[in-house]
């Protein structure tokens, strides 16, 4: 591996293949993509449990640059994304530029020679500028699973589904009611023996839109490519209304009325019913579509528990209910360490990690880079998460930025970018005041969305607002270092 490259980026899912997409096509060759595992997808090459499927409009999910005229249905399968992020590898002739299973440790900022020197399994590359592409949900958390080493059974997390393990037959016991679990439980329940769900809290789930693209739709597309660029036009346009919902609470009750209608015709027995009925407002965290889970919790086999694990013990497992349930194996739908692998190993001008600078209050200009930790562009790092539509349109906002900086520091013969600490403040300061009032911060619920101070580290406003908050590099705002 070449020691020495312009630019690093690390994570091959969606936002770091974006960038690299995007770069070779601005004319920068000398960059390398370092991806732990030994294939791209991220996310949708992570995610192969059963059901797995995006939530968004395949149209919007995946790059404006890349439109894909063969997704067979409206919103795809895990498979399906992850082999479109394959074909984009070879569409845009990435190969040279991958460097799959290299996991990226230590990343820490040389000052004197202005670059970042990376250690990786294959050795230390040292680059000029350090994309972090790693992932906001790319870490399994088990956590909140005391005793999970004294299981006799297989226990695994939904990201790392263990393909081998018979469910035939088995008592199951499924930890989580989130998006994950949601997805999967339908799909195992008809073959396992027993399924338990173990519910923290209930999630607002609305009616899925779902349906197959048919052939003669998807050539269509194929043959008149304006036509699938109008579709994802609507879809984003419609997708961007929804967000006042999100900033208006008290505009979320058509979609809680809906919910709750949705609730009340697939589930027949009362009890089940308030179960799943959530006390916080629709949208405080993530918006769920199914059709098929409710009647998945309706089956002989299938029971709802609607408190959490608090023990695992070598067959069984202990509920906050203090009811000890037997189980043969244990799926654990139980999210994420948010924020992902890049805090931890990234250490700015003053030798500090990043997840010891925000000590919980991840903040960054533009939601990209980061006073302290020059020639840094985090990818989906703090506040480019949303709610409402598909964060491609964020990262590729992200991405156009970082060609920005890009095309600034070879205009300008700048060596070292960083922002101005006051002009992240005031960019932090900007996104707070229009969260105050959004149901992330104000709907009664407890989620990832919130940093240590309870505040939100989405963006609360539309995808449109933030492509034009970074449409230019705004120079002004950052320390240059010729
Ligand atoms: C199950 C699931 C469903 C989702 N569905 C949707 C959806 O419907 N709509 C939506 O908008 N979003 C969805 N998301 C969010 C999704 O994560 C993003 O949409 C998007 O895929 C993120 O892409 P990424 O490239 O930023 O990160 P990832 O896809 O997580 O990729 C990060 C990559 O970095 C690699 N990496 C991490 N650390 C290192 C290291 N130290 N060294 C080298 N490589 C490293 C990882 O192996 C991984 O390949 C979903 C997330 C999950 C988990």
């Amino acid at each position: 591996m070449s020691a020495e490259h312009r630019i690093a980026i690390v994570g091959a899912g969606f936002s770091g293949l974006g960038a690299a997409i995007r770069l070779k096509a601005a004319g920068v060759e000398d960059f390398v993509v370092l991806e732990a595992t030994g294939e791209v997808g991220g996310t949708w090459r992570a995610n192969s449990y059963p059901g797995c499927q995006c939530d968004v409009p395949s149209h919007l999910y995946s790059y404006s640059f890349a439109p894909n005229p063969g997704w067979t249905r409206t919103y795809s399968r895990q498979a399906e994304i992850r082999d479109y992020l394959r074909d984009c590898v070879e569409r845009y002739r990435l190969g040279p530029h991958l460097r799959l299973g290299v996991e990226v440790g230590e990343c820490g900022w040389q000052e004197a020679e202005g670059r970042w020197l990376l250690e990786t399994a294959s050795g230390p590359l040292s680059a000029q500028i350090l994309v972090a592409a790693t992932g906001a949900l790319s870490e399994p958390s088990l956590v909140s699973l005391p005793g999970a080493e004294l299981f006799e059974g297989p226990l695994f997390h939904s990201a790392q589904w263990r393909h081998d393990v018979r469910l035939r037959g088995a008592r199951v016991a499924l930890l989580g009611s989130g998006a994950s679990a949601i997805q999967i439980a339908p799909e195992i329940a008809p073959e396992v023996e027993e399924l338990t769900i173990y519910q923290r809290t209930p999630a607002w789930i609305l009616p899925h839109p779902d349906r197959p693209i048919g052939a003669r739709e998807r050539a269509l597309y194929r043959s008149l490519p304006v036509a699938q660029r109008a579709v994802r036009g609507a879809v984003a346009l419609s997708r961007e209304a929804l967000v006042l919902g999100f900033r208006h609470p008290a505009l979320g009750r058509p979609g809680e009325w809906l919910a709750r209608r949705h609730l009340e015709r697939q589930v027949a027995d009362r009890a089940l019913r308030e179960a799943l009925r959530p006390s916080y407002r629709l949208g405080c965290k993530r918006i769920l579509v199914s059709n098929r889970y409710y009647p998945a919790l309706a089956r002989e086999n299938v029971t709802l528990v609607p408190h959490a694990v608090t023990e695992v013990r070598a067959r069984s497992l202990l509920a906050a209910d203090g009811v000890e349930r037997e189980a043969d194996v244990v799926i654990a739908a139980t999210g994420f360490r948010v924020g992902g692998t890049a805090s931890h190993h990234i250490r700015g001008r003053d030798g500090r990690t990043l997840a010891a600078h925000w000590a919980g209050r991840p903040v960054a200009h533009n939601g990209t880079t980061v006073a302290g930790f020059p020639n840094l562009f985090v990818l989906l790092g703090p506040h480019p998460g949303l709610g409402h539509t598909s964060v491609l349109l964020m990262i590729e906002s992200q991405i156009s930025y970082l060609l920005g900086a890009v095309a600034a520091m070879d205009a300008q013969g700048i060596a070292v970018l960083e922002p101005r600490a006051d002009a992240q403040a005031a960019f932090v300061a900007a996104v707070r005041r229009r969260s105050r009032k959004t149901v992330w911060e104000s709907g009664g619920c407890a989620s990832w969305y919130l940093d240590a101070d309870g505040h939100s580290i989405l963006w609360p406003d539309t995808a449109w607002s933030f492509r034009r908050a970074l449409r230019r590099f705004d120079a002004e705002r950052y320390l240059a270092r010729t």
